[in-house]
């Protein structure tokens, strides 16, 4: 898939992710120049576009792929198996999904559980809102598909450039600092009780782990907490799902110590955050190429976030697209994440790096890393330390 315009952490892309489809975007318009019936070589991992390649250049990028499918063959056979570290600390690698489907891929690649369900995409593409009824049964198939592995659940996600027309209805002028996420649900008492209610409905509950998107203020949590109390009430509930919040916002970020007091878990959802901290649109294909989840300002951030949960001895996860980012993985580890969530393609690829790393040493890199001046720099860092961390594995760029 290649596409003149977009953003890598935009809605298109992730789709292409997770269903493991090379994927090029901001290509520029004159990709739209091409002939209809031209050969060409896509290259997702060197961002190149190749027009017309030459017998040597198909044959390298045919063997190429070869080498590659056997690799993967060779990692699913212990993709099943936890991924410890080599000082021994258990990483759990989970899965992002927007459906059954796509859940069934991530057991195939050995995920640990669902780290991020996009419940949004449930909604979509359809004129009128799904029921309760109809959620329930979406998430239950889910959870029986994960057969008792952990399964977060995120509530819609709706807005921005997600919207649904029979949702997201007055016109925003920026739509990604307005009515998205969480604000969306707390402001339409139906919508917001549809789902909650149909979340809370589900068996076993001790499975599931219900996170909310797009929190900016610790308001917001204290209200969610106190409708998912009425509504458990309401339901006669013995057991809890687990509750957390995503961090994706600055505001989160930075009040993370007074957010976990309420949260049982935070999940970094580092496109936004990405997005909100450096202030580019993660849709805008002029700042594609800027917009790096690396940048010391995210990590920092980051390193706020683990600081604040581990103050009220609450876990850290990772679902946004530094967690399949190969040389995000070692800063992560080093910061405290506890678990990293991924496209369901690239689970097994993620656990056999988790497995060379050792996370003591990630740990005391840490400090000289958040010193940095750029994402760049922090890349170099990262393949001086952790030739592993390449893209082919070793060192490479
Ligand atoms: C994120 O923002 O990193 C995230 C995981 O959520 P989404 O990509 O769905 O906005
Ligand atoms: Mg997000």
């Amino acid at each position: 898939l290649a596409l003149a315009y977009g953003g890598a952490t935009g809605h298109l892309a992730i789709i292409a992710r997770s269903r493991g489809l090379p994927a090029l975007v901001a290509v520029g318009g004159g990709l739209l120049d091409l002939d209809n019936g031209r050969t060409v070589l896509l290259d997702a991992d060197n961002g190149r576009l190749l027009a017309d390649p030459d017998s040597a250049q198909i044959e390298a990028a045919r063997s190429l792929l070869r080498k590659r499918e056997a690799n993967r063959v060779a990692r699913l056979a212990s993709a099943a198996q936890p991924a410890h570290t080599l000082d021994g600390v258990e990483i759990e690698v989970a899965g992002n999904i927007a459906d059954r489907e796509e859940a069934e891929i991530a057991l195939h690649n050995g995920a640990d559980g669902i780290g991020l369900l996009r419940s949004e995409f449930l909604f979509m593409e359809r004129d009128q809102r799904p029921s309760a009824a109809e959620q329930q049964t979406a998430y239950q198939a889910i959870l029986d598909t994960m057969a008792g592995r952990p399964t977060t659940i995120r509530t819609i996600d709706i807005g921005a450039d997600k919207p649904v027309s029979y949702l997201t209805l007055a016109k925003e002028d920026n739509p990604a600092l307005g009515v998205r996420g969480i604000r969306l649900s707390l402001a339409d008492d139906a919508l917001f009780d549809d789902q909650f209610g149909a979340l809370l409905s589900l068996t076993p509950l001790t499975k599931l782990r219900l996170m909310v998107p797009m929190v900016a203020e610790v308001s917001e949590v204290v209200r969610v907490k106190a409708r998912i109390d009425q509504l458990a009430e309401q339901l006669g509930l013995k057991e809890r799902p687990q509750f957390g919040v995503m961090i994706e916002v600055p505001s989160a970020a930075l009040m993370a110590e007074q957010i976990a007091q309420y949260v049982d878990f935070f999940s970094v959802g580092t496109n936004d955050l990405t997005q909100y901290t450096l202030a580019m649109d993660r849709c805008n294909p002029d700042m594609a190429a800027r917009l790096d989840q690396l940048h010391p300002a995210v990590l920092r951030l980051l390193a706020m976030t683990v600081e604040g949960a581990r103050k009220h001895g609450k876990w850290v996860g990772v679902c946004g697209g530094a967690a399949g980012d190969r040389q995000a993985i070692p800063l992560l580890l080093g910061l405290g994440v506890s678990e990293l969530s991924v496209a369901p393609p690239m689970v097994a690829e993620v656990k056999e790096l988790v497995r060379s790393l050792d996370r003591e040493h990630c740990a005391a890199a840490m400090a000289g890393i958040l010193q940095l001046e750029s994402a760049a720099a922090v890349r170099a860092e990262v393949l001086r330390r952790w030739p592993q961390c390449g893209r082919h594995g070793n060192g490479e760029e």
